[in-house]
């Protein structure tokens, strides 16, 4: 066995990257990946039918649309997407509630390499944002490598032959690196509620919406109060009979500066680039300001007092001010943008139950005070599955390990930068933990994840390596001294429970701060972090009909 030990890092500077981040991409994107690679390095171009490929990718939203493009644009086409859904999009795509619109400007919450001079609104909806996902993946020649409608079963690392063997209904293949992009919100969380199997009425989470299902004067139970119900709820209650909305836990909530672009502006951003890029970094750099509040709460008191006044403005009745007043630090949990929640609880066929649900019948809703409410209907907008990361059941490491199993014997999810797991050689996670953000464009970290990959890619190639894992106490020290952050930040701190933390009370899924402080970590692969192993892969060994580890 041959060990590369890379040497250390020349400087903590240069182990940081470069300076100079900003809201556009990683830097070098058409740097080249491996000694044979460009557009004829491969048998037939696209991996789309092949057995055996370079890099597996698992999703075609954001994350691994953004993946593809950019091992294309750096000269790979040995690579495959697989897509569970007929369409790529991801959360784009299964989103697909009444009033969804993104909470983030649209010249920011898009990629660096693909400006869309045209969106329609500040703030676009979320048919926008699928178009334009289907759109860029089409323009830059990705399509051909998705493989739309095939789940991945199950991706296992081959010891013996060093490769993933990624499983679909159709076999799926063997790879030498597996990216799973799979989002930290695609699975949909139920309430775990007495009764709720037993309901006889229609019943459905946001992410699953039943368009087919007429709401049309029923008696209709909307059950949280997070980021989707807030945008489906002013949409549907014009059209319900009577409307309960179950509210745990209040959101701060801040006006919504959305409004359609003009034609001057789409005119401007066609003839000058420049201009949107402009316009794109001032709204990144605008929403950095709110990570200065997030890591210090104390800062949050004047954001508090516009939510606050916001309130009050809209909402005149002081019983139902007080229900609708949060008793934690803003940006505990996510900060919404609103004009017309508030008012639309004001309503007169609207009710906000503040008291918890003790059980639902065949036909009802019982609430703690014993008051039972007849429903046609139940809508959970409760959110998702994301501290346990669902997906990590189906990543198995050398010796069969699921990333599930490691991550519940140490207690939580951890990753390096979010991205290399040790004890998982080959894997780069796109969103894993401790990438998520409460101020500003997941696309941004997810963009600094991929060209962290990228690089990666390139360095196991010219190091003539096979194999890339991260050294568990660099892992550690990582997480030690994330955690170490995140202790005083408003997530932490600031009074909540939110979804940013795990069942231990861990903050897994936020990076603690200033985005442009990952995109500078994540800007050159740092070699001395990882152990990379030189020998020959042997895919034949893992192919169809191989033994694989189970
Ligand atoms: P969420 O923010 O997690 O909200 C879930 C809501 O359900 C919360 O109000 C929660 O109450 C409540 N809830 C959960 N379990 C409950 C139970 N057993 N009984 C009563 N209430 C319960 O979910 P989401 O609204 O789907 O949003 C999830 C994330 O998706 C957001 O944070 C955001 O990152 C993203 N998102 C983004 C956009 C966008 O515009 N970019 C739009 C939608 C969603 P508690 O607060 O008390 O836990």
């Amino acid at each position: 066995m041959t060990v590369t030990e890379p040497a250390p890092p020349p400087s903590a500077t240069a182990a940081n990257g470069a300076p100079g981040p900003g809201p556009d991409g990683a830097d070098d994107p058409d740097a080249r990946i491996g000694p044979d690679a460009g557009p004829d390095a491969t048998d037939g171009g696209e991996g789309g039918g092949r057995r055996h490929v370079k890099v597996a990718i698992v999703g075609a939203g954001f994350a691994g649309l953004a993946m593809a493009i950019r091992l294309k644009q750096a000269g790979v086409d040995d690579f495959v997407v697989f897509e569970r859904g007929d369409d790529v999009g991801g959360t784009w795509r299964d989103n697909t509630y009444p009033g969804a619109a993104c909470d983030v400007p649209s010249h920011l919450y898009s990629f660096s390499f693909a400006p869309n001079p045209r969106w329609s609104r500040s703030f676009s909806p979320q048919g926008e944002i699928l178009d334009y996902l289907r759109d860029t993946a089409r323009r830059h020649g990705v399509m051909p490598h998705i493989r739309l409608g095939t789940p991945v079963t199950a991706m296992r690392w081959v010891d013996e032959a060093r490769v993933w063997r990624v499983h679909t209904p159709d076999g799926g293949v063997t790879a030498q690196f597996l990216v799973p992009g799979m989002g930290a919100l695609s699975e949909p969380k139920l309430p775990d509620i007495p009764g709720i199997d037993g309901f006889e009425g229609a019943f459905f989470h946001s992410a699953a919406w039943e368009h087919d299902h007429d709401l049309t004067g029923e008696s209709v139970a909307v059950i949280g109060t997070g980021a989707s119900s807030i945008q489906f709820v002013p949409e549907i209650q014009p059209q319900v009979g009577s409307l309960h909305v179950f509210q745990r836990t209040p959101p701060w909530i801040i006006p919504r500066t959305d409004r359609p672009l003009t034609a001057a502006e789409h005119r401007l951003f066609r003839v000058l680039p420049a201009a949107q890029r402009f316009v794109r970094a001032a709204i990144y750099w605008g929403r950095e300001l709110y990570a200065w509040g997030f890591i210090k709460p104390q800062r949050m008191r004047a954001p508090q007092r516009l939510a606050r006044a916001h309130l009050e403005h809209q909402v005149t009745d002081p019983g139902l001010r007080a229900k609708l007043t949060p008793e934690y630090t803003m940006g505990c949990k996510r900060i919404l943008i609103s004009n017309d929640w508030y008012p639309t609880l004001a309503r007169p066929n609207v009710e906000v139950v503040t008291d918890r649900i003790s059980e639902i019948r065949p036909r009802s809703i019982v609430a703690a005070d014993g008051t039972e409410r007849p429903v046609d209907t139940i809508i959970c907008g409760t959110g998702f599955h994301v501290t346990d990361f669902p997906a990590g059941d189906h990543i198995h490491g050398p010796g069969g390990a699921s990333l599930s199993d490691v991550w519940n014997d140490r207690g939580s999810m951890e990753a390096y930068l979010g991205t290399t797991v040790a004890g998982f050689p080959n894997l780069f996670l796109l969103v894993g933990p401790n990438t998520g953000l409460g101020h500003t464009s997941m696309v941004f970290m997810i963009e600094s994840q991929v060209g962290y990959v990228l690089d990666a890619l390139r360095h196991v190639d010219s190091a003539g390596a096979t194999t890339v894992e991260v050294r568990p106490e660099v892992q550690d020290a990582y997480n030690r001294d994330l955690q170490r952050q995140l202790a005083t930040t408003v997530w932490n701190a600031g009074g909540c429970r939110s979804w940013y933390l795990d069942a231990n009370g861990r903050n897994t899924s936020l990076w603690p701060g200033f985005s442009w402080r990952f995109r500078q970590r994540a800007r050159r692969f740092d070699p001395w972090s990882y152990v990379l192993r030189h020998e020959p892969a042997h895919p034949e060994a893992a192919g169809p009909g191989a033994r694989v580890l189970d």
